[in-house]
């Protein structure tokens, strides 16, 4: 990627845009939010529609000159009614933190009742923590995962819905990686008469690849991001039925946001596009495929997973048995040295801090996009087992670290 107008105007940024290049091209990126965009995606984020104030949606704005922002908008609202099967789109969330408060904002009034998954178990912090302004405008309850199995516990969620009478039921999850029954949950929330919001930021890939059951047409609205799974850059996305198009639309704009960021909604319409291909089905079986084989090469080398596996992107490993002396906070600092880049994370039952917690997750949707199959996502799963059992032993993490830039020079990104 050529940034030579950003170099010649202002190289301290120019420097540090590079090196953030060199940096994805020389580590193993493995936090499970995160993956590699197109160049044409990227591309498209960085174009002039940054320039364009777009209030309002195609054929409806506040401003003239609206008729390229109006095309790139209808290409994206289109292309992903395509994938993810709903009947209306809103593409103008800046992320999936401001889908949420759209759909709030649209849905219940202040003081409601939110009921979602803890943060510890996997839940995220739009879902109403207090620290959020979710948390702080609604009264906000929590189910929980089964601490045995790592399952969600269906059954107690359905105990708590009865007693709390929640407004909303928030399902999908940050941190969770087994499928997710969406009729399940649907049930509990039409049983109180909550709306179901199925937030699925983290599988919006594997969702619209139709390798993951979909809440679409479940649940009475769905958020995601478009930056996890699928490679569309970073933001947000709301679908819904056509009944609540007018509230959803009329939530993000004028309610939460201003002019939409219209160079990321190309972007969008661009990564969407791509997902359409074919390829990208292939692509989002192999992301499985991928943590499937990391799960299990992890389990070889005597780490315990949470659930016992995943039939998502990523793997959730509680080192609590393994590696009691060891937090994930140490573990995503050892393995950084080395290149490999996850993150430290609560597990269910957590005794540790958030800050300084008991697990580690890993996902491989970045890995995938560079190329790796099975069997290097297996050598990878070594090369975490080797830094976990010994994380202050320099000669092993330089051993690693050699290992880590050959296997990246093996699956070069952005060449
Ligand atoms: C990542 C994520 C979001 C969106 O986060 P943003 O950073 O605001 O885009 C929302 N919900 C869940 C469950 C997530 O994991």
């Amino acid at each position: 990627m050529d940034y030579s107008h950003v170099r010649a105007t202002d190289p301290a940024v120019a420097d540090a845009i590079s090196s953030e290049t060199d940096r994805q091209r020389t580590t193993l990126s493995m936090i499970a939010s995160e993956n590699h965009a197109s160049e044409a995606v990227i591309e498209a984020q960085g174009s002039s529609l940054t320039n364009k104030y777009a209030e309002g949606y195609p054929g409806e704005r506040y401003y003239a000159g609206c008729a390229y922002a109006d095309a790139v908008e209808e290409l994206a609202i289109e292309r992903a009614k395509e994938l993810w099967g709903a009947e209306h789109v809103n593409v103008q969330p800046h992320s999936g933190s401001q889908a949420n408060m759209a759909v709030y904002l649209a849905t219940l009034d202040p003081g409601d009742r939110i009921l979602s998954l803890e943060l510890e178990h996997g839940g995220h912090l739009s879902h109403g923590h207090p620290a959020n302004f979710a948390g702080q405008l609604f009264d906000v309850e929590h189910y929980r995962v089964d601490p045995e199995t790592g399952y969600l516990d269906y059954e107690s969620l359905a105990d708590i819905a009865d007693s709390f009478d929640p407004d909303a039921v928030v399902s999908g999850f940050s941190a969770y990686p087994r499928q997710v029954d969406w009729e399940r949950i649907d049930a509990v929330a039409d049983a109180v008469g909550a709306i179901h919001v199925a937030d699925i930021a983290h599988i919006t890939g594997l969702v619209a690849a139709g390798v993951h059951p979909s809440p679409v047409g479940v649940a009475d609205f769905v958020t995601g991001s478009t930056h996890k799974t699928v490679r569309a850059g970073r933001g947000g996305i709301i679908m819904c039925g056509a009944e609540h198009a007018d509230a959803i639309d009329n939530a993000v704009f004028p309610g939460v946001q201003g002019g939409p960021l219209m160079h990321n909604v190309a972007g969008k319409a661009v990564g969407f596009g791509e997902a359409l291909d074919p390829a990208f089905t292939e692509y989002a079986e192999q992301v499985v495929a991928n943590a499937r084989a990391l799960g299990d090469q992890l389990a070889e080398h005597g780490l315990s997973l949470v659930s016992g596996g995943t039939d998502t992107h990523l793997v959730l490993v509680d080192l609590r048995e393994s590696h009691p002396t060891l937090s994930g906070g140490d573990a995503e600092e050892a393995l950084d040295e080395t290149g490999i880049v996850l993150n430290g994370n609560t597990v269910p039952g957590e005794t540790r801090s958030p800050f300084d917690p008991s697990g580690i997750r890993a996902g491989t949707a970045a890995l995938t996009t560079r190329g790796f199959e099975e069997d290097a996502i297996r050598e990878v799963g070594d090369l975490i087992a080797r830094v976990l059992d010994a994380p202050e032993d320099d000669a092993v993490l330089d051993d690693v670290s050699e290992r880590v830039d050959e296997l990246c020079a093996a699956h070069p990104l952005y060449e």
